[in-house]
């Protein structure tokens, strides 16, 4: 804080497609989506206009015993693109409540649905996850930097290792190694399940624990071994979501279905607080009965399914279907991974992993070895500073140079952004 009240801090003031600009007229190009919002570009005008027709009527009403068009509407849209069984929606207003909401559900839908199942209030979840700010969605959590001082407010849980494939905990080599990393899992899975109400994970790449992707089968095993040992599987797509991976949840890569799944970030294309937590008829119908048994799932936020998101996020899956952005990702994707080729050379490049059009870059020191910087290095910063001085926007994840275009990005946007993103990572000493 100290050294950002000594910096001169950008202001952006408006933006246009893939361009933000600042209150000095200075434009960069937005290498993180703002952060993972946004998906068809600023100032989008079937967006824009969704929200002032919106405003047309109502900007506001409560969803607490009430409803609104945009909502069901919404709703209903949501269940058609999801994956398949998936057919009940609970609005909030952001990643990490969605998370909340599906941790919580989880744990009364044992209560109420299987008594005889015992006390299955705890979640298994990968190290290194991210899965919001707030204390549950930490508790579920395990990146030591963010949360390690709320420690004593979380509650307990049970931890597995990540498919960290640089990095492989087990020291083996995929394929070879036939993702022995599911086989400690699965022992929990066996062993603990009596306790276990959920297993929590980000479907195919963990995206804040540095952009961690998943070899393709890890996803379908583990749901395999979740139905198997009567554990609800809980995937938080609220960074995958929407196109980010190259189909519209990452879950369809594996083609499997979730129990319950925490949605965000791209649902109003990164335009308006809105977050949605989906499950099964299975579980909704947990929460019926009678007046007096109180089954009701409490949990409502004052602004959660807000008319203006949901309005704008039903022009954003409308501008899916009328700009084929899931079709047109294909040859960027391509474009991408040619265009990060020659970044092997570079000295520092320890790894470079990509999944759709999301780009994590882990910066070593030395190569050979995959000796990491020391976090106070701040090499990640360094870059970022390079790049927004050359007019690209970044924001790493300590030594993990992350690239996040919006999926509108054009091939001369990429090429532009990734030839920032080069130049600025040769600055750093070769050393
Ligand atoms: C961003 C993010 C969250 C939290 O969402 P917020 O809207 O910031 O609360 C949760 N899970 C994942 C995977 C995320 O990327």
């Amino acid at each position: 804080m100290r050294e950002w009240e000594q910096e001169v801090p950008l202001i952006i003031e408006r933006g246009k497609g893939s361009t933000l600009i600042d209150t000095e007229g200075r434009q960069y190009l937005d290498g993180t989506s703002s952060i993972w919002v946004n998906l068809h570009g600023h100032r989008h005008p079937a967006l824009d206009r969704a929200i002032k027709k919106q405003l047309g009527k109502i900007a506001h009403s409560t969803l607490l015993g009430l409803s609104s068009p945009p909502a069901i509407q919404l709703a209903r849209e949501l269940i058609r693109i999801a994956p398949k069984g998936l057919a009940r929606v609970f609005y909030s207003d952001n990643g990490s409540t969605a998370v909340e909401v599906a941790l919580k559900m989880a744990v009364q839908y044992w209560q109420q649905r299987h008594p005889e199942a015992g006390h299955k209030h705890t979640f298994l979840h990968l190290k290194l996850a991210y899965h919001g700010d707030t204390l549950g969605a930490v508790s579920v959590g395990n990146i030591e930097l963010f949360h390690s001082r709320f420690k004593p407010l979380l509650f307990p849980t049970l931890e597995a290792e990540p498919p960290y494939c640089y990095r492989c905990p087990l020291t083996l080599t995929y394929p070879s190694c036939q993702m022995a990393c599911v086989d400690p899992i699965e022992q929990i899975l066996k062993t603990r399940h009596h306790q276990l109400a959920g297993f929590v994970i980000e479907p195919l790449i963990q995206a804040a624990a540095g952009m961690l992707i998943q070899p393709a089968g890890y996803l379908k095993r583990i749901r395999e071994l979740c139905t198997k040992h009567n554990v609800l599987l809980i995937v938080d797509e609220v960074a995958t979501g929407f196109g980010r991976t190259g189909k519209m949840f990452a879950c369809q890569h594996e083609g499997i279905t979730p129990d319950l799944m925490a949605i965000s970030k791209g649902l109003t294309g990164g335009y308006m607080p809105l977050a949605a937590t989906l499950t099964t008829e299975e579980i909704y119908k947990a929460f019926l009965g009678k007046y007096e048994e109180f089954k009701t799932f409490f949990h409502g936020h004052s602004y959660t399914g807000n008319p203006l998101g949901c309005a704008v996020a039903l022009a954003n899956l409308e501008v899916f279907r009328s700009e084929k952005t899931i079709e047109r990702l294909r040859p960027k994707m391509k474009a991408l991974s040619q265009l990060l080729k020659p970044f092997c050379d570079l000295p520092h490049v320890g790894d470079i992993r990509q999944q759709g059009l999301m780009v994590g870059i882990e910066l070593v020191r030395d190569k050979k070895t995959k000796e990491p910087y020391p976090l106070k290095a701040r090499i990640g910063h360094r870059v970022a500073a390079a790049a927004r001085n050359r007019g690209l926007l970044l924001r790493p994840l300590g030594n993990i140079i992350v690239l996040l275009p919006p999926l509108s990005v054009s091939r001369d946007e990429l090429a532009r952004m990734v030839e920032i993103l080069h130049n600025s990572i040769e600055t750093l000493p070769a050393d």
